[in-house]
């Protein structure tokens, strides 16, 4: 009887354990109990800094412990924490666009009449100063091309008043064509105007660009978070703003050239020549502004051989969102990047069990990526073990779309030897269509400068990118986990976990033997 008795509680006990617990492959059921809480209306959309984005930090290094990952952040913890600076507008912010006698035309308001045309606020060294203004054509000086749009001007003092984009040419060898250079981009207007001594610019849209203004309006009032770095606390970044379509005619009336001028030059592929205007621009710029704390989450699975377990495998996802709409609605980011988020979790908890791994796998749930990858950055500055990575996996936007394919990036970038094993673990698991549609070069979405991996490769990291291209909840409330396909998400969970075992016990450290751009 009483041996009966033993026997049943056995028995019993063994039922209790559920399977999600002990299988050794991935489960579908961890992925979605994970991502029922992280994706939840509670967190808020795990905000960057935000209270929900340590709760969620939390959660995910409780369940790395539980899993026997071991801490690998700072001080023997499952953080890196790094200070963030928040900026945003106050309301009481506006520029006077006035005549030249100092009259006012018109106040301009954030939003309503102007946006931000950059991730970063200005320095409150330009808040609150008059300045002339001045047509400069695109603001560019690239000596390559024979081009300098600040010539024969003084901008010393003014805002320069400057077009989008760069000289539009079908040439190849004047500003590579139709490809777009770094001249066209709006941070390298603002810098360069300033080392011109100009204290401010504003961009004067193309047509298409009013029919956005709503989404303008919204990036315009929402907060920007950077990294804040003591001693660089003065940024110097000039004021670099763009007008609302009504507000930009105002500003040209009775001027050189009329905003339908301008854009018929533009459109012929000249450069209006430089003048100054009649107006000008006072601003009164209150930017609220806060240092608060950031955390990336970080475990390891020791690697089993001496030596090797001094070098990594670094499995990534960014666990932040951003956060609630003006509205308080939730952006959930179920996809974007919880999919990522509890597919590396669930990973590491299948390689934790098996423990086969002779070099060390790193689990790293970065945050901030979308505040413009500060937690990868981050990372890859100062985690002490940067240098001995070998490969990084990462993983934003993988539960959506196709259940049978995924966009794969950046693989052959660095390594051909890390592409060939990508290829080769695919295969040999889930098999599923790897899509390098988005790996070509020429692509125009340039997906592989946009998440956290990029921060590995250019320190020279051999990276692997997997993605599923949503579009239709991209950044929306909408993007729940009731359209997650988690037999997808399985099965990259699964070759994201045998890739990196693999890679793990790949005999030699992969060869650099591709000589990409911008590598440090
Ligand atoms: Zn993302």
């Amino acid at each position: 009887m009483k041996k009966m008795l033993f026997v049943l509680l056995i028995v019993s006990a063994i039922k209790v354990i559920p399977q999600s617990i002990i299988d050794k492959k991935v489960n579908e059921e961890n992925l979605k109990a994970t991502l029922e809480f992280l994706a939840s209306d509670a967190l808020e959309g795990r905000e960057t800094a935000s209270n929900a984005e340590k709760v969620s930090a939390l959660y995910l290094a409780t369940t790395l412990k539980k899993y026997g990952i071991e801490p690998f952040g700072d001080d023997g913890t499952y953080f890196q924490k790094f200070d963030v600076s928040v900026e945003k507008f106050e309301s009481t912010s506006k520029l006077m666009l006035t005549d030249s006698k100092g009259t006012v035309i018109k106040e301009l308001f954030p939003a309503e009449d102007f946006g931000r045309f950059s991730r970063s606020y200005p320095d409150p060294l330009f808040s609150n100063q008059s300045t002339k203004l001045i047509f400069a054509g695109y603001g560019i000086t690239a000596p390559e091309y024979n081009y300098d749009d600040y010539r024969d001007i003084d901008v010393k003092g003014k805002t320069v008043v400057l077009l989008m984009d760069e000289p539009d040419n079908k040439d190849e060898a004047f500003f590579e064509g139709n490809k777009k250079t770094k001249y066209s981009e709006s941070d390298y207007k603002a810098e360069n105007a300033a080392s011109k001594g100009a204290l401010g610019v504003i961009v004067i849209s193309n047509p298409e660009y009013f029919a956005y203004w709503n989404m303008f309006k919204k990036f315009t009032m929402s907060e920007s978070i950077s990294i804040y770095n003591k001693e660089k606390a003065h940024s110097k970044t000039i004021p670099i703003i763009a007008l609302s379509k009504a507000v930009t005619e105002i500003l040209l009336e009775n001027e050189e050239f009329t905003l339908d001028q301008i854009m018929e030059y533009k459109k012929s592929g000249k450069t209006p020549a430089p003048f100054e205007l009649d107006k000008k621009l006072d601003y009164k710029l209150d930017i609220y502004s806060k240092i608060k704390k950031a955390e990336n989450v970080i475990g390891v699975i020791k690697g089993n051989d001496k030596k090797l377990a001094n070098e990594f495998v670094v499995l990534s996802a960014h666990y932040d969102h951003i956060g609630t709409d003006s509205e308080g609605i939730v952006n959930n980011g179920a996809d974007d990047d919880g999919s990522g988020t509890v597919s590396i979790l669930e990973a590491g908890r299948v390689l934790s069990l098996k423990k086969d791994n002779d070099r060390s796998i790193v689990i790293a749930f970065h945050t901030g990526e979308e505040k413009g990858l500060l937690g990868s950055g981050y990372l890859t500055s100062n985690a002490p073990f940067v240098k001995d990575i070998i490969a990084n996996i990462n993983m934003d936007m993988v539960g959506r779309e196709a259940e049978d394919s995924i966009h794969c990036i950046g693989a052959d970038k660095l390594s051909k030897k890390f592409a060939q094993l990508v290829e080769k673990v695919n295969k040999k698991t889930v098999n599923m269509v790897l899509d390098y549609k988005y790996n070509d070069p020429n692509d125009p979405n340039k997906f592989y400068y946009r998440s956290d991996h990029y921060n590995y490769a250019k320190k020279g990291i051999p990276i692997v990118f997997f993605f599923d291209d949503m579009k239709v909840d991209y950044h929306q409330p909408t993007d729940d986990i009731e359209k997650i396909n988690f037999k997808k998400l399985g099965k990259i969970t699964t070759l994201a976990s045998e890739l990196a075992l693999e890679a793990a016990n790949i005999e030699e450290r992969f060869p650099i033997d591709v000589k990409e751009r911008g590598v440090e």
